[in-house]
């Protein structure tokens, strides 16, 4: 890669700030608890590294939507506790509604080298989200290097991820660093047979990521709801199945084009089906052929269960975006968690983007048989879309 990382800088007595993704679940009717701490775990190893090196380490993230406004639920503090007992070193929480001010500078004036500061949540200021220069200056005045170790907010442009980098010599972290080097070889250098694996809601959220991929990959399987679109496109009867019908064109054309690049398209040749979209209701299988008017498909049969897993099996390369059916219920779940052991058992170099398949990945217990598993949802489905991501182009060139 051509930009710097965390390794190239002098860090050494040097007030460093760290824009890490601290964007964790918190429980709705507790305020504080932190219900996931993955993110703040991924972060670590930069921390760390920083404070061996004997640099003033100052934090900044945002967490949830507190739309410019001061809100006690979206305040990081409780935060800086959970990553206290994980690193077991006092992490100074310097709170203020404003994020940057007189005694945030003051405390930041007196931090020692190795010590760790967290300031408040970035999206208390309006001017954050709309990367507006000003708050872009207060926050770069703050320190004399940064680095970006957030890749889940990296595909978007803010003060504390792009406006920053245009007043501070700029460097990636480790865990940035890992997501960029994986999934840029997966797609540049893929060991053949590469296959990807789409599922979830909408066709509309996936078809730039299969434009992409089709000029990468030697298939792309597709389950969950968009495969449904796909099968009527092909003039299949899918019942009451979730469809978007302004993407049937698009979807045909995606297939014609699949064929072109020589890239296999392969869809459920059965789906488990319910009359109700309700975990309560009855439900059995059926080949896509049996479908009904009044039948709604929910996950991918165990066909289609066994003809995906054979194509991961095959590959070297494997790419997992959506689950494969409505896996928040358990009855529509297995095909996600099949697919999930798939990947799991393959020796394949597999990539799980993040949201959802990340969270089945987990449940499923086979989160440490996957080669990666990235921790930005909207930020990895860019990545596979082929766009260069803002927070990371800023980034000082080596
Ligand atoms: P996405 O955010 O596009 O990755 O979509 C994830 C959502 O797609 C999950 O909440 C799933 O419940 C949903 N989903 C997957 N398969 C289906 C299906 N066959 N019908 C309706 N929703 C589905």
């Amino acid at each position: 890669m051509n930009k710097k990382v965390v390794t190239d800088l002098d860090v050494k007595s040097k007030k460093v700030l760290v824009r890490v993704d601290f964007n964790v679940p918190m429980s709705k009717t507790e305020i504080g608890k932190i219900l996931d701490n993955k993110r703040i775990v991924a972060a670590i190893p930069t921390i760390k590294y920083l404070i061996e090196n004997k640099a003033k380490v100052i934090l900044l993230s945002h967490l949830g939507r507190p739309k410019g406004e001061a809100k006690k639920e979206f305040s990081l503090e409780p935060i800086s506790k959970e990553l206290s007992n994980l690193i077991k070193k006092e992490v100074k929480f310097i709170k203020s509604n404003t994020v940057v001010d007189e005694n945030v500078k003051k405390e930041i004036e007196n931090l020692k080298d190795g010590q760790i500061a967290l300031l408040e949540n970035t999206r208390f200021r309006k001017e954050e989200t709309k990367n507006i220069d000003e708050f872009s200056k207060e926050l770069a005045s703050l320190g004399e290097l940064y680095v970006n170790d957030a890749f889940g907010t990296s595909h978007r442009a803010h003060c504390s991820n792009v406006g920053i980098c245009k007043y501070l010599p700029s460097a990636l972290g480790f865990l940035v660093e890992k997501e960029v080097d994986i999934m840029s070889n997966a797609l540049a250098n893929p060991k053949r047979p590469f296959v990807a694996i789409l599922g979830g809601a909408k066709v509309s959220d996936k078809i730039m990521v299969i434009e992409n991929l089709i000029k990468k990959v030697d298939s792309i399987l597709i389950g969950g709801a968009m495969a449904f679109t796909f099968l009527k496109a092909q003039g299949k009867n899918v019942g009451k199945s979730l469809v978007e019908e302004d993407k049937l064109d698009i979807s045909l054309k995606i297939l014609e084009n699949a064929k072109k690049n020589n890239v296999k398209i392969i869809l459920p040749v059965d789906v488990v089906v319910s009359k109700e979209f309700s975990n309560d209701s009855k439900f059995f299988t059926v080949d896509v052929d049996k479908m009904k008017d009044d039948y709604i498909g929910l996950d991918i049969g165990n066909k289609t269960v066994e003809l995906f897993s054979k194509k991961i099996k095959d590959a070297n390369t494997v790419v997992w975006n959506g689950p494969m059916g409505v896996f928040e219920m358990s009855n529509f779940s297995k095909g996600t968690f099949e697919i999930a052991k798939a990947l799991a058992e393959t020796s394949a170099t597999t990539i799980v983007g993040g949201g959802d398949s990340a969270s089945a990945i987990e449940k499923s217990g086979y989160k440490d048989k996957i080669t990666h598993i990235s921790t930005g949802g909207g930020a990895s489905l860019e990545f596979l879309e082929g766009k260069v991501l803002p927070a990371i182009e800023a980034i000082s060139n080596k």
